[in-house]
This record gives structure tokens, C-alpha cells and sequence, in this order.
């Protein structure tokens, strides 16, 4: 095959395993077989509306077969997928459709709305909306194998950074970028031919596509689409397909411990959890382990596909805390502004480099350029590294607060509150003070039914950290900002709650 990325991994499974389960949505299976004749279709008719090699092709809805049918169908044709966030409002979606230069859409039938609504000054001109449409599209196409020759250096997807720290920012990833990840997982995880991966993160963000159903499909198991995440229902997600491997990120695995189907769920099946995508607090990892489950993390971004480091099922509990060390194809090290690696215990920031690492952004050449200093991209997060060389991510650089000169990582403070049963989510931010400059405040939402008061929530930290880290104030809150895949808009929760007036 003259296809070397992603495009052509239908046609390579097919070969080998035609017969097995590639996908299951609602009840519906769809087997390795179908899906390469099926993408291939669909690779046709994107043709005959007039996409080509480079062209990029945007794709809008919750996670669905065609989802991943478009991304390979892209491949197929050496054009780039534009993965979009399903939780944006519409000048949102513009943006990115006008950034990415998409000219085609495939859209699912919960976005036909807006989709109606964007402005037609975009480029896209072929808009297909999954369902009767899409259906008959494949039907017409011809199932003729496409091997357009496509490169592991090509451009295989323009992913939107989360945009927690600002504007999203669109990350291209090769073809070689999104293998290298894939084989990393492979590597530093036992998984098996016979996987059920249950994929409730959104595709469209890097872990629910990178972490869990690009490995998974390469293997050549089963992932199992669902739309949204809900605890309730994962229960008995887990029990019809018994599952054995899921990633989540900390709100998801937290929401399904704290059910009360949690003590009575049978999780036998269950092999594999990987948590990650942002700050794992350790009384998650205790509750986890105490079930006896493997319980690992994983720490990355999407401008490095996303995995970079790793805790390993060996590891789990004598290192729990730490994001691991670097996938066997990566390298990290953490070094000091003046880029001197740091000593162990010193904080310092995480960089990265290896064949998973993205180019650069799509169409900003200067914030590139700022993001990678000596072939090393520079993740803006701080960490430390240990005498054995396991990383421990301390908090974003960004949301660090200096109180009377003294570094105060909020994600320290925030998983000793998670550990008070009363609260539920939390997060820690700086507030202007007159004499230290800054000043932590705490913003916390108490379980549902639970009386909670400052006095109570700040007792509980007491002799715990320093006084400089202890907050100074306390709100209590009924929900926090968060993206589409749980992440704190810590921007948001600082405008919202960040003053006093
Ligand atoms: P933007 O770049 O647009 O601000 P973002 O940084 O949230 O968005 P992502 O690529 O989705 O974009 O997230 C990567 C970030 O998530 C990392 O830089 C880190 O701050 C955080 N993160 C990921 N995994 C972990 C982890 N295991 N522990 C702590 N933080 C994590």
C-alpha cells in the first residue's frame, strides 16, 4: 500500500480480521470488514464532492461510527481531519471552520441548527448530515479501494487545543505523530486482541480518540461508542459488554465512584482504567485501588498526541501521585527557566520531544516558534521529578500564585479538599490581597444535601500546609466551569469568583 497513516488501517485490519468487532453503537455492531467498505465508500463520495489530498474536512457531532468513518476516510484521500468541539456555540464553530479552512462538514443530526446558522462566509461547501443523508452518499459511492500515497510526515488531523488557558489553538498532527502515540500505548499497557474499550470521553478531544480507540483499533478490538458520559449508565455499559479498558479523565472516574451503585457494581471485567487529562487527585487513585482495580495515569496534550508520560499497573501504587515517566517513545525532562534541568524535588517546567510530538499549530508560525525551545516543546506545566526519575505534574505554570513571594501550586491545596467527604469539586485561585499581592481563595460545591461552611472547610486543612498556602477565603458554589471533557475553565472560575464584588 502506498498509504502510510491512518487512512489505510481500515484496509489493514480488514485484511487480517474482517470478521471481528470493530465498533458497537446502541446495539448495533459494525465488524473490521464493513467499516474499511463502508470508509472507503464514503472516502468516494467526499471525492466526488470535491475534496482532495490536503483539503480539510471538519467534523461536528457526539461520539459515532461516522466520527471515525470521516477520519479515515480523510486519510484515505490524504486530506486532514478537523475534529470539532460539540459543546461550542456557533461563532465558535465559525471560528475554527474559518481557522481550519475546512471545505467539508459532516455533521450529526443534534447540530443541524446550527449548522444552519453559520455564516456562509467559511469554506466549506459540502455540508453532509449523518443519518439518511450520509447513508445515502456510501449507497451511491463505488467500493473501489482508494491507495492514494500518503506519508507518515503528512498532516493527518488539525486538533483543537481545550482553550483552558485561552483562545483553542489548532495542533497538526501527522499521520506519524498519531501511530507513535498509538504504539506508545501499546508498549506501556498489557492490552490484548480481545479489548472492550468503552469510549464515553469525546472523540473529539485527543484522549478519547488517541489513548483508548486508536490503540484499541490497532490491536484489533472492540470500542464500544457512547454519546455522553453519565455515571448511571456506565454501570450497565460495563456489565452488557464486560468491558476490560476505559480512559477517563478525574471528574468521570470520581462521578462513578462517588454512585451508589458503586459498592454493588460488579466490576470484574475491568482491566484496564487510565485516568488522566488533568490533575489526578490521590484520594481517587486510593478509591480505585482499594477495589482492587488497575488504576493508571497518564499525563499529555494534544500537541503531543497526547501521550507523554505514564504510570504503569506496576508502579500504581508505590509511585500513586505521580504522572509516571515518559512513554518508551518519548522523552521528558523538566528543567528550570534558564533550561538547566532540575535537581530531584525541584519544580521546574515538563518539556517533551519524540516522534509523537506535533510540528506546530496550524497558521501561527510565532506561537510555534514560542512553544518549543530547542526541538523540546515547552508544556507549561510545573513538576517535580523524584530520585528514581518519576515525574509528579504540579499545576499549570498559568495558575500558579505567588503569595509574599512564595510559589503556591494550586492542584496541592485541591486534593485536600477532594479528600473532605463533603465536598465534591473544588478549586483553588488567586485573589488580590494588599499585602501579599496574592492570596488563595478556595471555591468549593458541596455534596448534594451536605451543610457546609468555610469556618469547617478551612479547619480541615489546618496543620496540614504551610500558612501561605492555606486560603484566605472561602465560597462555596453550586457548580465549577468545565470543557465538554470535564477540565476546569480555571479562567472562568478566577472571572467568576475571583473578586469580591
Ligand atoms: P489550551 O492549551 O487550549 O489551554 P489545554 O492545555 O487544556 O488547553 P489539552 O491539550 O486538552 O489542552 O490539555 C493538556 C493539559 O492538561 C496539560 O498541559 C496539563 O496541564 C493537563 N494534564 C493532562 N494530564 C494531566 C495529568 N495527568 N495531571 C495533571 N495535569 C494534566
Amino acid at each position: 500500500m502506498r498509504n502510510e497513516g491512518l487512512g489505510s488501517w481500515p484496509a489493514r485490519r480488514a485484511r487480517k480480521t474482517p470478521h471481528r468487532t470493530a465498533l458497537v453503537h446502541g446495539e448495533r455492531p459494525t465488524d473490521y470488514g464493513t467499516l474499511y467498505a463502508r470508509v472507503t465508500r464514503l472516502a468516494h463520495a467526499l471525492r466526488a464532492r470535491g475534496v482532495r489530498r490536503g483539503d480539510r474536512i471538519a467534523y461536528l457531532g457526539p461520539n459515532h461510527p461516522s466520527y471515525l468513518e470521516t477520519l479515515f476516510a480523510a486519510g484515505t484521500l490524504g486530506a486532514v481531519f478537523v475534529p470539532l468541539n460539540t459543546r461550542l456555540a456557533g461563532p465558535e464553530i465559525a471560528y475554527q471552520l474559518a481557522d481550519s479552512g475546512a471545505k467539508a462538514l459532516v455533521y450529526g443530526p443534534s447540530h443541524t441548527g446550527l449548522v444552519a446558522g453559520l455564516p456562509g462566509s467559511t469554506d466549506v461547501r459540502t455540508y453532509v448530515e449523518v443519518g439518511a443523508e450520509y447513508e445515502a452518499a456510501l449507497a451511491e459511492a463505488p467500493d473501489e479501494p482508494i491507495d492514494e500515497p500518503v506519508t507518515p510526515d503528512d498532516t493527518c488531523i488539525i486538533m483543537y487545543t481545550s482553550g483552558t488557558t485561552g483562545r483553542p489553538k489548532g495542533a497538526m498532527l501527522t499521520h506519524g505523530n498519531l501511530t507513535w502515540n498509538a504504539v506508545n500505548v501499546l508498549v506501556d499497557t498489557d492490552l490484548i486482541a480481545d479489548e472492550r474499550a468503552l469510549v464515553s470521553a469525546p472523540l473529539f478531544h485527543t484522549a478519547g480518540l488517541n489513548m483508548l480507540t486508536l490503540p484499541v483499533f490497532l490491536k484489533g478490538g472492540t470500542c464500544v461508542l457512547v454519546e455522553a458520559f453519565e455515571p448511571e449508565a456506565t454501570f450497565d455499559l460495563i456489565a452488557r459488554h464486560r468491558i476490560t479498558f476505559m480512559f477517563g479523565v478525574p471528574t468521570m472516574f470520581d462521578q462513578i465512584a462517588r454512585h451508589p451503585r458503586w459498592a454493588g457494581a460488579d466490576l470484574s471485567s475491568l482491566r484496564i482504567l487510565t485516568c488522566g487529562g488533568s490533575p489526578v487527585p490521590t484520594p481517587l487513585i486510593a478509591a480505585y485501588q482499594e477495589r482492587g482495580l488497575t488504576f493508571l495515569q497518564g499525563y499529555g496534550m494534544t500537541e503531543a498526541s497526547p501521550g507523554t508520560l505514564f504510570l504503569d499497573a506496576e508502579h500504581a501504587s508505590g509511585k500513586a501521585g505521580s504522572a509516571g515517566v515518559p512513554h518508551f517513545f518519548s522523552d521528558v525532562r523538566v528543567l528550570r527557566p534558564d533550561l538547566a534541568p532540575v535537581e530531584p524535588g525541584e519544580t521546574g517546567e515538563v518539556v517533551v520531544r519524540g516522534p509523537h510530538v506535533m510540528p506546530g499549530y496550524w497558521g501561527l508560525p510565532e506561537e510555534t516558534a514560542a512553544s518549543f525551545a530547542d526541538g523540546w516543546f515547552r508544556s507549561g506545566d510545573a513538576a517535580r521529578v523524584d530520585e528514581d526519575g518519576y515525574v509528579y505534574i504540579v499545576d499549570r505554570i498559568k495558575d500558579m500564585i505567588i503569595s509574599g513571594g512564595e510559589n503556591v501550586y494550586p492542584a496541592e491545596i485541591e486534593d485536600l479538599l477532594l479528600a473532605h467527604p463533603d465536598i465534591v469539586e473544588c478549586a483553588v485561585i488567586g485573589v488580590a490581597d494588599d499585602k501579599w499581592g496574592e492570596v488563595p481563595r478556595a471555591v468549593v460545591v458541596p455534596r448534594e444535601g451536605a451543610s457546609l461552611d468555610s469556618a469547617e472547610v478551612l479547619a480541615s486543612l489546618a496543620g496540614r500546609l504551610a500558612k501561605y498556602k492555606i486560603p484566605k477565603s472561602v465560597v462555596i458554589a453550586d457548580e465549577l466551569p468545565r470543557t465538554a471533557s470535564g477540565k476546569l475553565l480555571k479562567a472562568r472560575v478566577r472571572k467568576r469568583f475571583g473578586s469580591d464584588s
